[in-house]
């Protein structure tokens, strides 16, 4: 048997000296991306082969040093794509990243923790448990929240809709929907994140198990509207067992009237989800929570921390009432597995997923930099720009189609109220400009609008000018075309 020579490993090419050297080059490299972003367009100038043909050029058969890639590759993704952390993008819901958010997952990306069990991070656990805790209590209403960080809204929202089935059909665990006689429904608002759709695809309930409720004027889920549909689908042998409620419409901002949502869904024993992915951030400010009232009395709850809560992709939160539930869904047992410590918490048999990310480090290290009280400073302001910029854009001249104290604005140019196509061509010269980047919009899936959301904590008036500028000067030439 030879004795395999010392090892070079080619993974670890540099010493440590270089490596910090190479790492605050890097850094430095980065802040200044910053702020050339900042001062920049805020889209995409390169085309799609102008891309390709800088990523071709990238030896990936031999390799380079990292240090002779990365001004390259920084410069690529400064050109080449819609710039979250810039301040007039008002776009889908992707804030600016905050700084203790950033040096988190710089040091989950260094120290690379694994949290699937408690006895392999006990320190990263604790303080993923501690931040999901606080977000627990200021959800409130007497429940012992038992939170779990998850890679975004989408699995937090399957999450529930996997704790609602196996809470209202035992045998799910098992036979899975052969359990059950007649169909399983469940039901949104027709303004829900469509994400409902592939949730419901890969439970194996099926597509045709989602049932949209229409909308009120205020584009809320209708509630006399789903009771109908209850009562319709228990007829015909459907059966129902989840109402997910939205708080906070990803286009429009709508709360559903999560209340009177409570109140049938425990008439009818069905569960209750409310989908706050990024509403639900007002659940830490004092003065807005009123907003959400009622969210405390669903039986899970979605809140994500990479859209208002500014940390970067991928960090959502699910929140269950029914710990017994959590544990039924996610049981499994290995011969290789640490076995579990009493008392402790072990994310992989209490989530989706098995290896799992330190998600929790960039909320925990936000809140214990600028508080909740920073929080709510922020959450104040970006809701002050948004009754600013709907109020901009009433004295411009546009028609405000949402109802929402929240800081996204649907508006629509009044002499084309109608047409799809008028509202693309302004919100494609937008976003073409660089100016600035917002999107369009379809209500009632049928009424066209551009669409406009405060996302960046580095958002000011004069932004918001700058697009209400660039706006009028958009639909001037949309006119005449
Ligand atoms: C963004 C969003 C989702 C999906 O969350 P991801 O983090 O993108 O997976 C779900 N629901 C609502 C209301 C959202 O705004």
């Amino acid at each position: 048997m030879s004795f395999p020579a010392p090892f070079q490993s080619p993974l670890e090419p540099t010493a440590a000296a270089t490596r910090e050297a190479e790492l605050t080059a890097l850094v430095a490299q980065l802040v200044a991306t910053d702020h050339q972003v900042q001062r920049g367009a805020v889209s995409t100038t390169l085309s799609a082969e102008e891309i390709r043909a800088r990523i071709a050029a990238l030896d990936l058969e031999r390799g380079a040093e990292l240090g002779s890639v990365l001004p390259e590759l920084l410069a690529l993704l400064a050109a080449g794509q819609v710039h979250t952390p810039h301040p007039r993008n008002f776009g889908l819901f992707i804030p600016t990243p905050t700084f203790a958010g950033q040096a988190a997952d710089l040091i989950t990306a260094m120290m690379n923790p694994q949290l699937a069990i408690w006895s392999l991070s006990p320190a990263p656990i604790e303080l993923e448990q501690r931040a999901l805790r606080f977000v627990g209590e200021c959800i409130g209403g007497g429940a012992d929240w038992q939170g779990q960080f998850t890679s975004g809204g989408a699995e937090a929202n399957a999450t529930g809709l996997l704790l609602a089935l196996t809470r209202k059909f035992p045998d799910y665990g098992n036979r899975g929907t052969r359990a059950l006689t007649g169909d399983p429904v469940f039901y949104t608002s027709a303004e829900c994140h469509l994400a409902w759709l592939k949730i419901a695809h890969l439970t194996g309930i099926g597509r045709a198990a989602l049932r949209l409720v229409p909308v009120d004027e205020s584009l809320r889920m209708d509630v006399a509207a789903l009771r109908a549909m209850i009562a319709d689908d228990k007829r015909t042998g459907c059966r129902p067992f989840l109402i997910a409620a939205t708080a906070g419409t990803t286009a429009a901002g709508a709360i559903d009237p999560l209340e009177e949502l409570a109140a049938v869904a425990r008439e009818e024993n069905l569960h209750l989800h409310v989908d706050a992915a990024w509403a639900g951030a007002l659940v830490l400010s004092r003065a807005h929570r009123a907003w959400l009232r009622g969210l405390e009395l669903a039986d899970s709850i979605t809140i994500d921390a990479h859209k208002w809560l500014s940390l970067p992709m991928g960090a959502g939160m699910v929140f269950a009432r029914d710990r017994a539930a959590v544990e039924e869904a996610f049981r499994v047992s290995t011969s290789y597995m640490p076995t579990t410590l009493d008392g402790t918490v072990n994310p992989y048999v209490l989530s989706m997923q098995w290896s799992r990310r330190f998600i929790g480090l960039k909320l925990l290290l936000t809140l214990a930099n600028v508080g909740r009280v920073g929080y709510e400073r922020q959450f104040a302001h970006d809701i002050a720009l948004g009754t600013f910029l709907r109020a901009r854009l009433r004295a411009d001249g546009w028609e405000i189609l949402n109802d929402t104290p929240l800081p996204v604005v649907c508006f629509a140019a009044t002499e084309r109220a109608d047409e799809f196509a008028f509202h693309q061509c302004i919100a494609d010269a937008i976003v073409g400009s660089g100016v600035a980047w917002i999107s369009t919009v379809k209500l009632r899936g049928q009424i066209p609008g551009l669409r406009a959301c405060i996302t960046s904590y580095r958002c000011q008036a004069g932004d918001v000018e700058a697009l209400i500028a660039a706006l009028a000067a958009a639909r001037a030439i949309a006119v005449r075309n």
